[in-house]
Order: structure tokens, then sequence, then C-alpha cells
């Protein structure tokens, strides 16, 4: 089964995380580079489920509980 990190667009706040340049820490936390945003204060983007390996490191770095590892 696939374990991969999918992100809740609703609980997503950029602003909290960071009000001066709106960088996501849970890109900069996944060593796989899966994590990507097209631009500051814009929700992160998951490049390939495929490829993420489900370790849970962005869901730790994130402070607004919107990431969570999805199974299946
Ligand atoms: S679960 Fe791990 S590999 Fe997948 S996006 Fe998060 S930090 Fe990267
Ligand atoms: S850490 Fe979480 S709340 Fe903050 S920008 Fe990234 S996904 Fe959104």
């Amino acid at each position: 089964m696939e374990k991969w990190a999918r992100i809740d667009f609703d609980l997503c706040d950029p602003i909290r995380c960071d009000g001066k340049k709106g960088r996501c820490p849970a890109v900069r936390r996944c060593t796989h580079k899966l994590l990507e945003q097209e631009s500051p204060y814009e929700p992160p983007m998951l490049l390939s489920k495929r490829m993420c390996v489900g370790c849970g490191d962005c869901v730790t770095a994130c402070p607004c509980g919107a990431i969570v590892i999805s199974i299946g």
C-alpha cells in the first residue's frame, strides 16, 4: 500500500507559518523535494504521489495540521 502526504487546503494557512515571506516550512523539510510552492503565500503541492515515501516529516513541520499521511 502506498503512503503519501495529502494537503488539506482548507487548513493550510501560509501566513500563519511565515507571515513575512509566506514560505511553507514543510517544503523545506521534505528532503525528497516533493513539495513545492508555486509562489509565496500559496499552499504547497505534492509533486509526485508515487515518489512520496510517507515519512511524515512534512506533517511534523506543519503547525496547522494541514498535512496528513494517507494510505492506499
Ligand atoms: S511524507 Fe515525506 S517524502 Fe512525502 S512529501 Fe512529506 S516529507 Fe516528503
Ligand atoms: S506548513 Fe502547513 S499550513 Fe504552513 S504553508 Fe505548509 S502546508 Fe500550509
